[in-house]
This record gives structure tokens, sequence and C-alpha cells, in this order.
């Protein structure tokens, strides 16, 4: 893998994409670690005497009421409070001002350019990738670096416009996601793949993948009533993705002896009906809804786990944000940490699930890609890896 000390960045202008898509409420960033995320490779590249050049998206821009909610400079004071150095920030994307910025920068300056998104009001071309975008971001620098794992799955201007036309490698984020996800190619047996959440037709992809490799498939969530509706169970009013019952059926067939159903289920009339009760799923009384799998279900899951050796897990197995409903979640994942079983978490919900539960720092690693994740799950060759590798 080539990363960012495999390359000459001494006193260069070295352009860095990173992930500062942070989430905001009433004007204020509410969680700073994707800032955090990105300070090893910047501050690499200062160490090294360059000029740092940083770009990132921040949420989406289609039209121009769109601008101002989505503007970059937020991200400025916080990312010179934890660089302990002062940032330049470009309001624009590019031109004059920008250029003037980056001629006039010194060794060790960060310079913070605004949302590359901007450039989607005229046309789409960050998001589609326009090669004059691409050639003209990278004519501003000497090098690049890809250190947004989180838009490594997407072909933008701002990674793989830019990599086609500088030498370019991984940032040290990236290189920690992929090395910890390449893993998985290679897994050390049994390898066992834990999958919630909500839809099966959001997994399909994950499930097809995964179930050629994977010894055992432990299925929790909303996902698991699809999979017992395919067995011809009644699963009351349970939340199930009708249109793929055919596949959890044809799945069941091909994978019966890997792919493991909840026993019991802990349901209740609503999320705001106070009683729920455990029953098995077999006996699902009509009028009950499934959001959490029951106490037998974690024993066996439990079990199951015992011997694995390596887990990757998507999805939450019940309505985690519910500190009912939580539960199964939380039993697993503590006994998948206090066991030392190596796990890798991939998904956006099981990784804020873990963070509810103070667990995420101790799982062996605990992807921050969201949907990139998922297309590595999902076996694709994702673009951001393949514009630095060929
Ligand atoms: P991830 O982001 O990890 O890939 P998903 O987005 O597929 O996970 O699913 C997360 C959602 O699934 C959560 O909002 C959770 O409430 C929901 N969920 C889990 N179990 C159930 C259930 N039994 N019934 C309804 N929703 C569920
Ligand atoms: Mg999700």
């Amino acid at each position: 893998m080539k990363t960012i000390k495999d390359l000459d960045i001494n006193s260069k202008k070295v352009l860095i994409r990173v992930d500062f898509n942070v989430p905001i409420k009433d004007g204020k960033i509410t969680d700073d670690s994707r800032i955090r995320g990105a300070l090893k490779t910047i501050k690499y590249a200062i160490d090294k005497n360059a000029k740092v050049i940083l770009f990132s998206h921040l949420g989406r821009v289609k039209e121009k009421s769109d601008l101002k909610k989505n503007d970059l400079s937020i991200v400025v004071p916080r990312l010179s409070e934890l660089l302990n150095q002062k940032v330049l920030f470009s309001s624009n994307t590019r031109g004059e001002q920008l250029e003037n910025i980056i001629n006039n920068m010194k060794e060790k300056e960060v310079l913070l350019i605004q949302n590359t998104r901007y450039e989607d009001l005229d046309g789409k071309k960050e998001s589609s990738n326009e090669e004059e975008l691409g050639a003209y971001w990278a004519s501003l620098g000497d090098v690049f670096i890809n250190d947004a794992f989180g838009t490594i799955h997407r072909a933008h201007a701002s990674n793989c416009g830019i990599a086609k036309h500088l030498p370019s490698a991984f940032g040290f984020l990236v290189e920690n996601e992929l090395s910890h996800l390449s893993e998985l190619d290679n897994p050390e047996r049994p390898y066992v793949v834990i999958l919630g959440g909500a839809k099966v037709s959001d997994k399909i992809e994950v499930i097809e993948n995964l179930v050629t490799k994977a010894d055992k498939i432990l299925i929790g969530g909303a996902m698991s009533f699809t999979f017992l509706s395919a067995c011809g169970i009644n699963v009351g009013k349970s939340l199930v993705d009708n249109e793929n019952i055919e596949f959890c059926r044809r799945m069941l067939k091909d994978y019966n002896e890997k792919i493991v159903l909840p026993i019991d289920t802990n349901a209740a009339k609503s999320l705001e009906d106070e009683n729920a009760i455990e029953m098995p799923v077999s006996n699902i009384l009509p009028e009950y809804i499934g959001l959490d799998i029951g106490t037998k279900t974690i024993e066996n899951y439990k079990e199951i786990l015992k011997n694995s050796k390596t887990v990757v897990w998507n999805g939450p197995l019940g309505v985690y944000e519910s500190n009912i409903y939580i539960r199964g979640t939380k039993e697993i994942m503590e006994y998948l940490v206090n066991n030392k079983i190596k796990t890798i978490l991939g998904g956006g919900d099981i990784v804020a699930a873990a963070s509810v539960l103070n667990l995420k720092d101790k799982v062996y690693h605990a992807s921050t890609g969201g949907g990139a994740t998922l297309e590595f799950l999902e076996g694709k060759e994702l673009p951001g890896i393949i514009s630095i590798e060929k």
C-alpha cells in the first residue's frame, strides 16, 4: 500500500483530501472526530515542511440555498485549535484569490479550501469528477494524498480527479482502515458475520458477498423478520421487507447451515409501549413488533461466537436508539470485547451503537466509512483506492 511515507513531500505543496464532513447543529460542530481523524496525516506533512493544502466536501450542494449551511469555514477554528497553529482559508474553490494564497504560503502553513461541492452548483463538477476540475486542482500542488475514507467509494474530482495528475498516496487514516478491512480477505477462522439493521434491501450485496466467505452468519435486527417470514413464520407487526422475502428464502436454501436466525425476540406493541415482552419467534403475538433479539438468542449467539477468531459486524441487532432495545447489541458487543475476539464493526449505526456503549475504542476496529465500508464488505472495487494503486 502506497502511503504518504513513500512519497517525497519535503517542502512540497501537498494536496490532501480529508473528510471534514462534520455533523452540524445550530451552527455548531457536534462531533469533531473527523477533524481529529485527519490530524496525523496533516501533522506529518507539517513536520516535513510541506505547504499543506486541504480539500473536503461538507454536506450536499444542489442549489444556492445549500451554500451557506455547507460553508466549510466552520471547521477552521477547531482545526486551528487542534493543530495549535493558524489555518488559512480560501472562500473560493478556484481562481485568483485561491492561487494568490497558495503562492504566498510558507512552509508548514496549512490552507483549507472551501467545500469542494460548491463546484456541484454548476453542473456537478466535483461529484461527476469533471476532467477539467481535477486537472485544475492538481495544478495547485506537487503531490496528492487521499486521506478521506468516507468518500473512497466515490469517483470525485477531489479524489480520483486529482490523483490522475499527480504522484499520489494514501494518508494514515485510509491506511489504517484498509489494513484492518483487508484482513477480512484472509480471515483467521472460524469467521463469523453478524448482520442486523433495518432493511434487507440495503444489505443484499453484503449478504451475497459475505455468505460465501464466512463460516456462520448471525442475523438480527429488523432484517431477521424478513428471513423468518421466508421460513413461513408469522412475525406479527414486525418490520418485513416484502420484496426481499424470496431473496431470503433462496439464501436460506443455499446456505442453510451457515445462516442462523433468532429464536426469540423482545417485542412490544409500539416503541412507546413500556411493557416489552420476550416471546419465541414461533409465537409472536399478532399485534406485537419485534424490536430486539431475546435472551435465548443472545445466549445462542454467544455460544457460536465463543470459538470464533474473526468477527465482522454490520447493523445493530435491535432498535439501539432506545435504552431497552440496545440490550442485544450491548450484550453481544461486551461479550466480544471481554473475550478479546477480533471484531471489525462496519456501518454508521453499529459504530454509533458502539459509541453509545463506550465500546468503540475497545473493539479491534470500528470502521469510520459508513457507505464506503459497506461497499468494501460488498466486495466491490472502490474508485478512490484504484486511483491511487493504479
Ligand atoms: P448500519 O448503519 O450499521 O449499516 P442500518 O442503517 O442498516 O445499520 O440499520 C440501523 C437501524 O436499524 C437503526 O435505526 C435501528 O433502529 C434499526 N433496527 C434494528 N433492529 C430493528 C427492529 N427490530 N425493528 C425496527 N428497526 C430496527
Ligand atoms: Mg445506517
